[in-house]
């Protein structure tokens, strides 16, 4: 499926909820139309003295719940429909996790391994040259997504400052620590991840030491819930990366895998003691494999759409846990409800790093510092009730957590759309 397929397959899933869950035809309506897009041709002065022109896009989706939010994407498949799409879940994952913000997401349409460092620097200057009246404080705030990091969120703001001539550390989250970023958002969105399934594992009665764990995806969002999972003694069976993936029934130690990423950029099979690293057997399994292996918990988190209709019926896991952004395509939803797969979906599963975003931009405005103690324990309070609510509507209103996820998230944006005033209200005469 195309990414303009992904936009209208994630607003028919918000009009077939929104109508199930009985919601507003106004609510339902705000989330139908981004508010703004903005694309913009992106100028950069490469090594070799030639200027390459990329393209960079902000959408700011929906913003009735405060400042818009969402992740800035360095890939080559960036356009504005995959843009509008990740911008509307983020509107829908911020009502989830009861933040007051609204949803954005940003990206540039580039092969960022392609680029020199330095490359990679003047293109997110420029990016920032071009979006600086778009994004702000208290307008919209980017943070990072996938292939782009603290470094970049840290030059980003630098550029911003600049062009304002002001301090503005609120203007972008997952800054580097020393430059007003968080202590503890590198790892939250696995922290979150991790938390959402630790309460999938307890209401499931799984035990951790039998539940075996296939990820999709190594990189930040991967790396850090299989780092915690493994550490709680679940068995991480398969990994993989853009290049393809590794898969062992006896488990891999997700600590060496990572190390031997980040030293050789290359996803290996190894086990280390210390320095020393020896491979470990191993089958070598492609993307699509991967995601069809025989698992207790599936988790893609890597690309939207890797799940969708052709592949939904050959999915074995029996749990899967959205890391990833928009994984499942709304064909596949019925067919793994059929078949008894609890999905725990992105809007809530990979809640954990936009609700650590909003820490550290309450710390820069407040010009005060938490430990990392405060972050990880106020990251457990939020998880944990908005896993918490999610659960118990699905319960009640038998509603899988995703449906259930929606129709909390459209109810707390319902409100807002209800204190302004809706049909019923100025037709019934009081408006004067
Ligand atoms: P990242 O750049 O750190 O890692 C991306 C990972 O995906 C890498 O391991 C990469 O090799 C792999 N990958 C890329 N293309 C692939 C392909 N075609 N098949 C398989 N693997 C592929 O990015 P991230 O921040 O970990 O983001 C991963 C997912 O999590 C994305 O969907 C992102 O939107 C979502 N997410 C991230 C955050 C965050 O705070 N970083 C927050 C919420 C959601």
């Amino acid at each position: 499926m195309n990414t303009e397929q992904v936009f209208h397959d994630a607003l028919e899933r918000v009009r077939e909820i929104g109508e199930d869950a009985g919601v507003g035809h106004e609510v339902i309506e705000s989330l139908l139309h981004p508010k703004a897009m903005l694309k913009a041709s992106l100028p950069v002065r490469m090594d070799d003295g030639s200027t390459q022109y990329f393209t960079g896009y902000r959408c700011r989706y929906n913003d009735i719940l405060g400042p818009t939010k969402g992740g800035i994407r360095f890939h080559p498949e960036v356009n504005q429909f995959e843009v509008q799409a990740l911008a509307l879940w983020m509107s829908i994952k911020t009502a989830v996790v009861g933040l007051p913000y609204g949803g954005a997401k940003g990206g540039i349409c580039v092969h960022p391994k392609e680029l020199s460092p330095m490359e990679i620097e003047r293109l997110s200057r420029a990016y920032v040259r071009a979006m600086a009246d778009f994004i702000g404080p208290d307008v919209d705030i980017p943070a990072p997504d996938v292939y782009t990091n603290a470094r970049i969120m840290g030059w980003m703001m630098d550029e911003y400052e600049a062009i304002k001539r002001s301090r503005a550390p609120a203007v972008i989250t997952g800054k580097p620590i020393r430059l007003g970023g968080s202590l503890g958002r590198e790892e939250a969105t696995g922290r979150g991840a991790y938390l959402c399934t630790v309460e999938l594992a307890k209401k499931q009665n799984l035990d951790p030491k039998g539940t075996t764990v296939v990820l999709q995806g190594f990189g930040n969002a991967g790396y850090h819930i299989a780092s915690l999972l493994h550490q709680d003694g679940y068995k991480i069976i398969a990994v993989s990366d853009s290049q393809g993936g590794i898969y062992s029934k006896d488990g891999f130690d997700v600590e060496s895998i990572y190390k031997e990423k980040q030293e050789h950029k290359r996803m290996r099979a190894v086990y280390c003691d210390d320095s020393v690293c020896s491979l470990v057997d191993h089958d070598v399994i492609t993307n699509e494999e991967i995601l069809e292996l025989e698992c207790d918990i599936l988790v893609p988190a890597a690309l939207e759409g890797v799940i969708d209709k052709h592949n939904a019926g050959n999915i074995k896991a029996k749990y899967i846990v959205e890391v990833a952004n928009g994984p499942i395509l709304s064909d596949a939803d019925d067919i793994l409800a059929e078949r008894r797969i609890t999905v725990v979906p992105d809007v809530l599963a990979n809640a954990g790093g936009v609700t650590v975003s909003y820490f550290e931009w309450v710390q820069n405005r407040s010009g005060y510092s938490w430990t990392l103690e405060e972050v990880r324990a106020r990251l457990k309070e939020v998880m944990i009730r908005a896993c918490d609510e999610v659960w118990k509507i699905s319960e009640n209103e038998q509603r899988t957590l995703r449906s259930a996820s929606y129709a909390l998230a459209f109810r707390r944006i319902g409100e807002a759309v209800m204190a302004h005033g809706t049909r019923e209200y100025f037709q019934d005469g009081r408006a004067a």
